[in-house]
């Protein structure tokens, strides 16, 4: 059996710290549990796990100074377990540098399905083949990077270069949320003001384009106040 993967839980509510670990424990992760951000900070030093579970709300220290200072020295992936309306707080985690969140109160699907995701990215990463990927699938829609190419069931689809920019960069992405200020950074440039208006008309046209029912999305998904998030693509 491959021994599973190490997880550093940083929560102080008692009650969801045994839930998840529990949960994690039940599917053989190797589970370590902190209840305050010095104590997860030094764990993860002694430990280097392989995904870090963080809460933003710790008794010592803001969740999102956890974040900065991991991110002086490692590259783990960081999942953030936030209150539900606390929008700006996660996409601020995102900012900088937490690799996604998970809101309060969340069943086990979903936070394994999170967990195996943010593995999938760091295993990927580390091997170098994130980049090498020519082609995303998912269902019926493919994307191209290489052949600047999207198909929808065979059908080729016409996106203007704009929107063909978004689409690759969520597909590349794909299963992680990207948050408003990061896509807008990163198709329009550093100095593009904050308003999301251009990216919200794009994403509107996108889903025209590829959606089947664009208010019911299977391919582009909408994280309210936060960004979008791209589904994951096929396992070939
Ligand atoms: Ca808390």
């Amino acid at each position: 059996m491959i021994p599973k993967s190490s997880i550093l839980l940083i929560e102080d509510e008692e009650n969801i710290r045994s839930f998840i670990a529990t949960t994690l424990k039940n599917q053989n992760y190797k589970i370590t549990t902190a209840a305050s951000g010095t104590e997860g900070l030094h764990l993860c030093a002694s430990l280097c796990p392989d995904v870090v579970l963080l809460d933003l709300g710790l008794p010592d220290m803001d969740g999102i100074e956890v974040i900065k200072k991991l991110r002086t020295w490692t590259s783990t992936p960081i999942i953030v377990i936030s209150a539900r309306s606390h929008e700006q707080e996660k996409a601020k985690a995102l900012d900088y540098g937490a690799d996604d969140y998970i809101t309060k109160p969340f069943g086990t699907v979903e936070l394994l399905a999170r967990i195996r995701t943010s593995l999938r990215h760091s295993s990927q990463m580390n091997a170098g083949s994130l980049q090498q990927v020519p082609v995303y699938r998912h269902k019926e829609l493919v994307v191209d990077y290489e052949k600047h190419l999207v198909t929808l069931s065979g059908e080729m689809i016409h996106l203007t270069q704009i929107e063909f920019k978004l689409l690759s960069l969520l597909a590349q992405n794909s299963g992680k949320v990207l948050t408003y200020s990061f896509i807008m950074e990163k198709i329009w440039g550093p100095y593009v003001d904050n308003n999301n208006q251009i990216l919200r008309v794009n994403m509107a046209n996108i889903r025209r384009k590829i959606e089947k029912n664009p208010a019911a999305p299977e391919h582009v998904f909408t994280e309210i106040g936060i960004g979008y998030r791209m589904a994951e693509a096929d396992q070939s």
